[in-house]
């Protein structure tokens, strides 16, 4: 018997778990899961070779209603105990793959996207490593029922004006009990909003760290009586919640986007694979900004990008190359955002950089102005472009670019294309208080 697996049943076995779910994430990146009962320790044997089956048409973006039936079939490597749910009859988790009947890698599963792009990466000799940054906010009611930020801090406060102290000191142990190396927590920019940093790791690893990371907060919230957040704007004339990625390719143990020998200590690879970001950045909005809320935080002023560009210690453009250097070298992407899907951002992320390295894509000069205190013809001039200011807008760009929809595949690209374009139909029929208070007079 493989000695994981048997690890495994030894930790189930001495910790009375109950009960074991097997996760999977929707086109949104939402976590999906079945709860099976374990009746004795080793019943995790036969789940864990046999997988189980399961109705896809029912998950957001998985399976048409005509060919749903599917299996899901745990990583190994995925194994965790939930910290939020009782101790007593316990319950653990695998993260899973998703299988045809036929027992075939299913090609309309994120996680297998990712799979597929890193397989790209590994030819190369390439490890490929992200660092996510997710913010969001703590909200509760207010006397009249409309969600408000749970405290009045700011950036790096203390208590009593950061009400969130304690209840990040909750967080950050749940996430320690799921193995997280959390390197940082505090508050951030605005009321209510809060930021818990972990260590990179490769890509696949942090997807799936990605999906626990936003179900560990919100469940671990909802127990402490407030509601966690990861919509990316969730308020007007206040910061909102991005997701930076930070990325770098190590190629036997060493990272090569550094080059002690320039002058930026910044590698030529490391330019390549800016340009190829920088070339794919209108068709990785669609992927990295998937909602309509996303781009109400992209606009000038609160710290997230707007224009096509990079710099170095600029926070203004979309790309930023943090100061670090060594292993720490890296391509900080400042457009995502929580409401992503973790798999299809880090394989587009991923397959956009190659395309930048294999046809050497040149990035043009680094950005070191403040792009915001420039108009908009000022911009035009310096020759940026702007992302895209609109869901429409990008997942019509998605539809344009063949490296991207290439790296999604045929099937996940159309699930993903028709759901973010029946998202749009349904926002813009709507009518708001905002259009009455300005237009009811014309
Ligand atoms: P910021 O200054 O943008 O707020 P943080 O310190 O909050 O940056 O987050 C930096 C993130 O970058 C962390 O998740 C960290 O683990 C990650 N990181 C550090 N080195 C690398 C690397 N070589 N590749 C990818 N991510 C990295
Ligand atoms: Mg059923
Ligand atoms: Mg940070
Ligand atoms: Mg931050
Ligand atoms: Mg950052």
């Amino acid at each position: 018997k493989d000695k994981k697996l048997d690890q495994i049943i030894k930790t189930i076995e001495a910790n009375d778990i109950k009960f074991l779910k097997l996760e999977l994430a929707d086109i949104h990146g939402l976590p999906k899961s079945m709860a099976v009962p374990l009746k004795k320790a080793d019943d995790v044997e036969d789940i864990v070779n046999d997988g189980l089956l399961f109705d896809g048409s029912s998950i957001a973006g998985l399976a048409s209603i005509n060919d749903s039936d599917l299996l899901a079939k745990p990583d190994i490597d995925t194994f965790s105990t939930i910290p939020w749910r009782p101790e007593v009859k316990g319950t653990s988790r695998f993260i899973c793959d998703i299988f045809t009947t036929e027992g075939k890698p299913y090609d309309g599963d994120p996680r297998g996207v990712l799979k597929k792009s890193l397989q790209l990466a590994e030819k190369r000799g390439y490890q490929f490593n992200m660092g996510p940054e997710p913010e969001f906010f703590i909200i509760t009611k207010d006397e009249n029922g409309n969600y408000i930020p749970a405290d009045e801090a700011e950036y790096f406060d203390v208590e009593p004006l950061d009400q969130g102290t304690d209840i990040r000191r909750e967080i950050v142990l749940g996430l320690e009990k799921l193995d997280f190396n959390v390197e940082v927590s505090h508050h951030e920019v605005a009321a209510g909003q809060h930021e818990v940093d972990f260590k990179y790791a490769d890509a696949l690893k942090t997807a799936d760290a990605v999906i626990t990371f936003k179900e560990a907060v919100k469940a671990l919230v909802n127990k402490l009586g407030f509601k966690a957040t990861f919509m990316p704007k969730p308020f007007l004339g206040i910061n909102g919640s991005g997701m930076h990625c930070n990325q770098s390719l190590f190629k036997d143990g060493k990272n090569i986007f550094y080059d002690p020998d320039t002058e930026t200590q910044i590698s030529q690879e490391a330019l390549y694979f800016i340009g190829g970001l920088l070339k794919h950045a209108p068709a990785l909005s669609a992927i990295l900004s998937p909602t309509v809320n996303s781009y109400k935080r992209l606009v000038p002023g609160y710290e997230a990008p707007c224009y096509i560009a990079y710099g170095f210690k600029n926070r203004s453009t979309l790309l930023r190359i943090p100061a670090s250097r060594g292993l720490g070298t890296r391509i900080e992407c400042r457009s995502a955002d929580p409401s992503c899907n973790p798999y299809l951002a880090f394989a587009v992320l991923l397959e956009a950089g190659l395309d930048g390295m294999d046809n050497k894509i040149d990035p043009g000069e680094p950005t070191e102005d403040n792009l915001f205190a420039y108009s908009e013809e000022e911009i035009a001039a310096k020759g940026i472009n702007n992302l895209p200011t609109s869901l429409w807008e990008a997942y019509h760009s998605l539809e344009e670019d063949d490296v991207v929809k290439n790296a999604l595949g045929e099937k996940v690209f159309n699930q993903f294309y028709n759901i973010k374009r029946a998202e749009w139909d349904s926002y813009r029929i709507q009518v708001f208080d905002y259009e009455r208070d300005e237009y009811l007079n014309v």
